[in-house]
């Protein structure tokens, strides 16, 4: 009898340092009640008159044995707002204990899902009626990722957590070299991060638990009347019907110059979620490596600067051609007039990083995919998977490369998401200064200690 006693505390002690952490997951429909406006493109003339699949928000909670704890929580949307990502952290906080640097937003950029107000709101006239209804699903969106939350902090329990990496190739670059200046199109030729980083949860006894993965890739397929999550949907779908009672997480990467091709059909969009699906199915099936404690988390703001624009200017947009151009003028304007502060953007950098193994850093915003490539090179020990859409998604973040070349992502689209105009050129360094702050806060070093912009 003693000696089973004996044997049997034996196989709890076993059991309790094979896990490293405690890990748990929760999730909600966050699909919206039809009709609803899309978000993304400013072509739609109408709400969203069917669903295709629910929309999720999915959260998976990290405590190493310390108590040091991560949130992690993708959200099937376009992106959130400023104010929505504030009033969400917020209610964490108050709820659950947590800073802000221990909660990670991420967007699928879906551009089948609500209209995020108001985050590009230029693009849109809506009536009473069709604002009410955002602002009825802003409550259920915050409501919503609050209790999934809830939910994976109630759930923590053992678990181990290990990373590997697989490919998709479906992304393409969409800067387009032309006569006329760079356009929405297809270049074969230009950069693309097909990396598809794995993050799995399991059990001690090795059950799977939580399969976190990630794309560089617009969620630009289709630009239908009916909601869904675009090819991350599809993506996250195929996954769980794969491996029953798994939860699949999409976190969006460094995709703002990055669509999927081809595009612009159901099939295409089920097709590539089914590409990057087996992807990750097929790294499911290969080697794993451990990831240690502890749990380390940073998050801070960087000041962006806008290049200098004149007041007259937005004067000459106010009663030009342009609908959209007016609209940012005035909306400009009045925030000149009410005290605020037009020259600068706050702008949120934030660094995860699980032991020497693994490492999220997360930057807000539509990131193009130069972030990526040369945050890895700067951070080649890291392991690193660098997530865009990350916090809020206030508008596009170029390079200082894209932002010479001019085109839709630092320059066209800055009118639609109400920004008085492009970055100065110094807004990928003070990015940078912004990540090598965060990563040093984790414990990580840098290659070189100045950073020397690499395109
Ligand atoms: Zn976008």
């Amino acid at each position: 009898m003693k000696l089973y006693i004996l044997v049997f505390l034996l196989l709890l002690w076993i059991s309790d340092v094979s896990a490293q952490f405690s890990a748990g997951t929760g999730r909600k429909v966050i699909t919206p009640d039809i009709p609803v406006w899309l978000s993304g493109y400013a072509s739609r003339n109408r709400p969203a008159d069917g669903v295709l699949h629910d929309l999720w928000a999915k959260a998976l909670a990290v405590e190493d044995q310390k108590g040091h704890r991560i949130v992690i929580v993708t959200i099937d949307i376009i992106g959130l707002s400023h104010e929505l990502s504030e009033t969400i952290s917020e209610s964490l906080s108050l709820k659950y204990g947590l800073s802000r640097s221990q909660i990670l937003l991420n967007s699928s950029h879906t551009h089948s899902g609500p209209v995020i107000y108001p985050s590009l709101g230029i693009m849109y006239d809506l009536g009473k009626d069709e604002m009410a209804a955002l602002v009825r699903y802003h409550k259920k969106l915050t409501e919503g990722i609050v209790e999934a939350v809830g939910m994976a902090i109630g759930d923590l329990s053992p678990m181990n957590l290990y990373t590997a990496h697989g490919s998709a190739g479906f992304a393409v670059n969409r800067r387009q070299h032309t006569e006329k200046g760079v356009v929405i199109g297809v270049n074969r030729e230009g950069p693309v991060d097909h990396d598809v980083p794995v993050l799995k949860v399991e059990t001690p006894e090795g059950g799977l638990k939580v399969v976190l993965f990630g794309y560089a890739c617009h969620n630009t397929t289709l630009d239908i009347y009916q909601v869904n999550g675009d090819f991350a949907g599809f993506a996250q779908i195929e996954i769980e019907r794969a491996n029953p009672g798994v939860t699949a997480m999409f976190m969006a990467g460094c995709g703002a110059d990055q669509n999927p091709d081809p595009r612009r059909s159901v099939e295409l969009a089920q097709q590539h979620g089914k590409e990057l699906a087996l992807a990750v199915c097929e790294v499911l099936k290969g080697e794993f490596k451990a990831v240690w404690a502890p749990v380390r988390t940073s998050f801070t703001t960087a000041g962006l600067e806008f290049a200098p624009v004149s007041p007259e200017s937005y004067n000459e947009d106010l009663t030009g051609e342009n609908r959209y151009k007016a609209a940012r003028a005035q909306f400009i304007l009045s925030a000149m007039d009410k005290g605020y502060d037009v020259n600068t953007l706050v702008y949120p950098v934030q660094a995860v990083r699980f032991g020497k193994d693994f490492t999220i850093l997360a930057l807000g915003g539509e990131v193009v995919v130069d972030y990526s490539l040369i945050a890895k090179k700067r951070y080649p020990n890291e392991n690193l998977f660098v997530a865009g859409y990350s916090g809020e998604v206030p508008c596009y973040v170029p390079t200082v490369r894209i932002l010479r070349e001019g085109g839709y992502e630092p320059e066209t689209s800055m009118i639609y998401y109400g920004m008085p105009g492009p970055f100065s050129e110094n807004v990928e360094a003070k990015i940078f200064s912004a990540i090598d702050m965060v990563m040093k806060k984790t414990g990580a070093r840098p290659v070189t200690k100045n950073y020397d912009p690499g395109f």
